[in-house]
């Protein structure tokens, strides 16, 4: 499971970062004929090939070349851990220069979902959150934020093929019902995508490339604190990337104390934004709500919500109420499960559709939040 661990200062060129015509220059330097970047872009990003000795069709001293001067990704694989009855996997990863990232892979009935970082660490400082913890390290590359996505098509299959997980598990995932592809990929691991936008950007191409691993743009799905001009960027590309907005409070005050990012992009601009990108791309918007006992979970915050978002007459919006996973150090406690409900009775019954984020990985430290090594609470339990 673990592929060949190259020196983290390695600094050979990743192939994934190579686009079509970087890879065809870099073959004829080689004298090598352009249709050879052509087979090794077919094995990288259809056939997912995790090596170079994966492609046999290409001649042997072009294979050595290749292991000789590039790497497959710039991400190295240190591990990966199995959770959810085998139905959650966290790949943990190193980059060149040492720091850590890691992804989530989470198989459901009929679907599977990946979840990957866009840096190492983050700036924004969110208050709830263990990566931020860490400070800003590093922005990911496009391939290296791709690599992830390859990796879990790749799991995906291999735990399929080798029914490598409790098919009894309360999660419902069979034989029958087993994903055959991965459908989802969402943007919210480490980091903040639109704080590292053109290499996020560099990665939907990557991966939406129609010659290549030709995912659909609404199988995306990106989460931001709220960066304005991120969400202007995307509003203009013409993409239908889904979007999700990281809110957690209803008024500037309380979101300061959270989220850093208020003092720049304060909430009344944020839904401004966010209305006219809904206006302009037709795409319905989702709001994430990290719940925190008796500090934004109260009947009138729920009420407050509700009101906020039915103001805006162009908002076509969803609340996605995120059960918080505990992370060390912070003095917060997550909201009773009584309090989730009727947090979400609230907004359900003002016409805001609500749903609570299913707990995936709470058992490898893999859940929302609290990727970070070990800065997570380990083992936590879901909520009461
Ligand atoms: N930087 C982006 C994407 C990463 S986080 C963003 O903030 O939107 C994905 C989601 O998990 C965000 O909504 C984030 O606020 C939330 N989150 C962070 N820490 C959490 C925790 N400990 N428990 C639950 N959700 C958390």
């Amino acid at each position: 499971m673990v592929q060949k661990i190259d020196t983290p200062a390695d600094p050979r060129p990743a192939l994934l970062d190579l686009s079509p015509d970087e890879l065809k220059a870099l073959l004829t330097s080689w004298g090598q004929p352009a249709f050879r970047a052509g087979q090794i872009y077919q094995h990288l990003w259809v056939r997912l090939a995790d090596s170079v000795d994966a492609m046999t069709d290409l001649p042997a001293a072009l294979r050595e070349q290749l292991a000789r001067e590039t790497r497959i990704g710039g991400l190295t694989l240190k591990v990966v851990k199995s959770g959810d009855d085998g139905l959650t996997r966290k790949a943990v990863w190193t980059l060149r220069g040492g720091e850590t990232i890691e992804s989530v892979l989470m198989i459901y009935p009929d679907r599977a979902t990946v979840c990957v970082s866009s840096q190492a660490g983050c700036p924004m400082g969110c208050v709830f959150c263990a990566t931020a913890k860490l400070g800003f390290l590093k922005d990911l590359t496009g391939g290296e934020i791709a690599q992830q996505v390859l990796w879990a098509a790749r799991e995906l299959k291999r735990i399929g093929a080798a029914n490598d997980y409790d098919p009894r598990s309360r999660h419902k995932v069979d034989a029958s019902n087993f994903p055959k592809h991965l459908s989802n990929v969402v943007f919210m691991g480490m980091g903040e995508p639109f704080n590292n936008y053109d290499n996020w950007w560099n990665s939907i191409e990557k991966l939406h490339d129609p010659k290549g691993f030709n995912m659909g743009a609404r199988s995306f799905t990106v989460s931001t604190v709220g960066l304005i001009p991120g969400i202007q960027r995307l509003m203009q590309s013409g993409m239908q990337v889904n979007l999700a907005i990281s809110l957690h409070a209803v008024d500037d005050e309380a979101r300061v104390a959270m989220m850093p990012v208020n003092k720049r992009y304060p909430i009344g601009d944020l839904l401004d934004a966010v209305e006219e990108f809904t206006r302009v791309t037709g795409r319905r918007v989702s709001f994430e709500y990290v719940l925190l006992d008796h500090q934004n979970d109260s009947p009138a915050e729920a009420e407050k919500l509700a009101g906020l978002l039915r103001s805006r007459k162009g908002l076509v919006s969803h609340v996605n109420l995120i059960p918080w996973n505990p992370v060390r150090d912070t003095g917060l406690s997550r909201s009773t499960r009584d309090r989730i409900n009727q947090f979400r009775d609230i907004l359900e019954n003002r016409g805001v559709p609500a749903t609570i984020r299913i707990q995936r990985g709470v058992d490898i430290d893999a859940a929302c939040g609290q990727l970070a090594g070990d800065l997570a609470q380990p083992h936590a339990a879901p909520p009461a």
